[in-house]
């Protein structure tokens, strides 16, 4: 049954298309727990189908086309609840200055999946799998929170409460994503490794992000997360404690892997997933450090 669940009937379920955001917030207040937004509905129509989730409304918010945006100032980058992964993917601000969410986009699925799939939605998922995550967590991305009584920012690191649970509060709903341009002298990269085929689930992803100090020969700071080794994704703050303001060298890049691995928490495939985990943080870290010394040194 596997390879056709899309075979499978919905329940039975009460739609609404709301016109404005104040319009969704209010009918999710009115259905609490009974409700779910729909976004491009990759998640939430599969898990419905195969009998996971029941909700007896659905707000779909494919109407919402304000929230259809990626906006960059030159300081902070915006992305809006309807930007779809591909979208993300696409954008050449993306690209140029946030390459490592742009990678994290094209890895997820397929272009079926990333045409219909929202950048939001995959965060707000919150499965431990979600591959824009651990990209997101390094940039330092944050979280714009809407509801009838007003708004909240949400720093991404805190938004996942556990498997498929988030912070959001009754009545509430992301509008944005917000993330800051990354440091001077920093560079980053997505790396992972998925179980069977190419479009699988992810076994291990790792996002990094290094910043070289102005002489360029040592590390500044280095940030590391993961996903789909733990219950949520996460930063391996000890593996980064590791990195700080020293050198860089072949065997630091692997003490920082081992440091990450023994940070995990996986459930299943522990052992595998561990070394996949120490041998892809100092292959991204070395990717990154790499590209950092074709950069322009600033004294
Ligand atoms: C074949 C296939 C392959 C896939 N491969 C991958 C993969 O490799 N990596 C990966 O990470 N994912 C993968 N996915 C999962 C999926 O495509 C993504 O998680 C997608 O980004 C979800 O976005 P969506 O717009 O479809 O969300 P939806 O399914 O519409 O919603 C997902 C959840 O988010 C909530 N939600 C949506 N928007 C908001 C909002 N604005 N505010 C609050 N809550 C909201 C919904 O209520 C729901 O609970 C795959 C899916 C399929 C079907």
């Amino acid at each position: 049954m596997e390879g056709l669940g899309y075979l499978l009937a919905l329940p039975r379920f009460e739609y609404f298309s709301p016109k404005t955001v104040e319009e969704a917030c209010s009918l999710l207040e009115r259905y609490g727990r009974e409700a779910r937004l729909l976004a491009g509905g990759t998640d939430l129509l599969v898990a419905m189908k195969k009998g996971k989730e029941a909700p007896r409304y659905l707000i779909g918010i494919k109407a919402l086309s304000d929230l259809d945006f990626i906006e960059y100032d030159g300081e902070l980058l915006r992305i809006g609840a309807l930007a779809t992964l591909q979208s993300v993917a696409d954008a050449p601000i993306i690209k140029e200055k946030f390459g490592l969410l742009a990678t994290a986009c094209k890895k997820v699925g397929t272009p079926q999946v990333r045409n219909m799939g929202t950048l939001v939605g995959n965060i707000c998922n919150a499965g431990p799998s979600q591959d824009t995550v651990p990209s997101l967590l390094v940039l330092g991305a944050r979280l714009k929170v809407v509801s009838s009584r007003g708004e909240r920012i949400i720093p991404l690191e805190d938004f996942p409460r556990g498997p498929f649970k988030t912070a959001l509060e009754d009545g509430e709903m992301v509008t944005e994503v917000q993330i800051p341009t990354p440091p001077p002298r920093s560079a980053g990269c997505y790396r992972w490794m998925t179980k069977r085929t190419e479009v699988d689930e992810t076994l291990v992803g790792v996002a990094v992000l290094v910043v070289a100090d102005p002489t360029h020969e040592r590390c500044e700071e280095a940030r590391i997360a993961l996903c789909s080794v733990a219950p949520t994704p996460f930063r391996a703050r000890r593996a980064e404690a590791l990195l700080r303001g020293k050198g860089i060298s072949e065997g630091l890049l692997e003490e920082a892997g081992r440091a990450a691995a023994e940070e995990t928490r996986p459930r299943g495939r522990a052992e595998y997933r561990k070394l996949l985990t120490s041998i892809l943080v100092k292959k991204a870290l070395t990717e990154a450090w790499e590209n950092l010394k074709g950069q322009e040194v600033v004294s």
